[in-house]
């Protein structure tokens, strides 16, 4: 039986191709109902960061909702939403130590966006309203996340019920002009402060950006004075600097949160995808008492009411996710194989349908291009991010594609971001599968 439309009962997210359907995970492997495996080269969405079917997580999560599943956050408190802050804490940098659990990233990036609205409203300065955000980037599918997102495949239909957000040119140094010029103001992170100064620091409320960049410039990673500028220039101008870690976050990169390595503290961040592993939907807002106290003087809560707010089912994934990663030293794993991951694709520079690869710890970013030369990207129509993703995963290694990110509507790239679990053989095999798709591709293109 094919699991595709319209032929089971299932709204799938593609239309038009079938699904096989996985049965079984194990650490850094998928198995579909036929028995193939599939190397689990992004972690799904960049999720599965601890491997999947560990069960020592899936056993806590049973204890928990043995004990009690769902409580309202609005009424009460739990122990699995306590235990899951304060271990978070122990990792959070600087003075960002409040925890608002949510079920998306998208969910995170609203509430986020919210608090820093509710924050100049709360301490009179209401006049401040607009966000300023990077380009490529995103921020997630719903309305307020998607339009501080700039993806215009995602963003076309819907642009009616999308408000206006100020879009900075992202740091993406493949395809800055700047040839790596030390006062490049785009990789430098001068171009924030212009467009705050542009727009009237007195209407800017946020600015929202990835710290190392995600599927939209494909693990581009900003320089080291980047994150400085932008916390220098949203001191001076009294903006609310949002650090959206919600991909690059939870030891992706190498350290816990990926803004550590630059030594600067947001005001927001927002994480999820791999904080619980997968194995619960979970995001979070993080704020600290500085942003939170004045609203507790005033209105006395955060206006960002949902259902599954701080409920112990998701929290205990976390939490289990969380003393997972600890137990482990998971994180200085990320940081370690993710040297052998950038070793290992540095000979896949050369090959012809490559034009750069980059990333930090376990995430790495591939962009295709026609001309090596002048970075020209191949046409939409060729389709080569969503072709090598589909050899790939012929060939049983799971990618994550991304378009458009060249000029909005060209550009091809595709992210690895393996578990941090992934073995060394795992690892070796990844890559010869991955040089397999793009040999395939690449002959299919002659
Ligand atoms: N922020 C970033 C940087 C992301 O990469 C994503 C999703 O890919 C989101 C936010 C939205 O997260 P979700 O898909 O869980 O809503």
């Amino acid at each position: 039986m094919a699991y595709r439309y319209p032929d089971t009962s299932v709204l799938y997210r593609k239309l038009d191709r079938p699904f096989p359907k996985v049965v079984r995970g194990e650490g850094s492997r998928l198995f579909d109902e036929s028995g193939k495996d599939y190397l689990d080269g992004s972690g799904g969405a960049y999720v599965a960061n601890l491997g999947h079917g560990v069960t020592e997580i899936v056993d806590h999560v049973a204890e928990q909702i043995r004990k009690v599943a769902y409580v309202n956050g609005m009424a009460f408190t739990n122990d699995a939403v306590e235990d899951l802050a304060a271990e978070l804490k122990s990792l959070s940098v600087g003075d960002l130590d409040k925890f608002y659990f949510l079920t998306s990233g998208s969910d995170a990036v609203e509430a986020a966006l919210k608090l820093a609205r509710q924050y100049w409203v709360e301490t009179g300065k209401p006049g401040k309203h607009k966000i300023i955000a990077l380009s490529p980037g995103y921020h997630g599918n719903t309305m307020l996340a998607l339009s501080a997102s700039a993806r215009q495949h995602y963003k076309v239909m819907f642009k009616e019920w999308l408000i206006p957000v100020v879009q900075v040119p992202a740091p993406y140094a493949y395809r800055c002009d700047c040839a790596g010029a030390p006062a490049c103001p785009r990789c430098t992170g001068q171009l924030v402060e212009a467009a705050i100064l542009a727009e009237g620091p007195e209407t800017v409320a946020a600015f929202i950006g990835e710290t190392v960049g995600g599927s939209s410039t494909g693990a581009s990673v900003p320089r080291a004075e980047y994150w400085r500028a932008i916390r220098d220039a949203c001191s001076k101008h009294g903006v609310l600097w949002i650090a959206d870690e919600v991909l690059c976050g939870a030891g992706r990169t190498g350290t816990w949160t990926a803004v550590e390595q630059y030594g600067v503290v947001p005001d927001l961040m927002t994480m999820g995808k791999g904080i619980s592993g997968g194995y619960a939907a979970l995001s979070a807002v993080v704020a600290s008492e500085r942003i939170l106290d004045p609203i507790a003087r005033s209105s006395g809560s955060v206006i960002h009411a949902q259902t599954f707010t701080h409920t112990p089912m998701m929290c205990a994934a976390g939490l289990a996710a969380v003393r997972y990663i600890k137990k482990h030293d998971l994180i200085a794993r990320s940081r370690t194989m993710g040297v052998r991951l950038h070793q290992l694709l540095d000979p896949i520079r050369r090959h012809p349908l490559v034009g750069d690869v980059r990333g930090r710890g376990l995430l790495a970013g591939i962009e295709f291009v026609a001309d090596r030369d002048t970075k020209q990207p191949y046409p939409r129509k060729a389709k080569i991010a969503e072709r090598v993703t589909d050899a790939a995963l012929d060939a049983g290694l799971i990618v994550w594609p991304n378009v458009g990110q060249a000029d909005g509507t060209v550009g091809d790239l595709v992210c690895l971001a393996p578990p941090f679990v992934v073995t060394e053989a795992e690892m070796d095999e990844m890559i010869a599968r991955f040089h397999r798709a793009l040999d395939v591709v690449f002959q299919s293109l002659s």
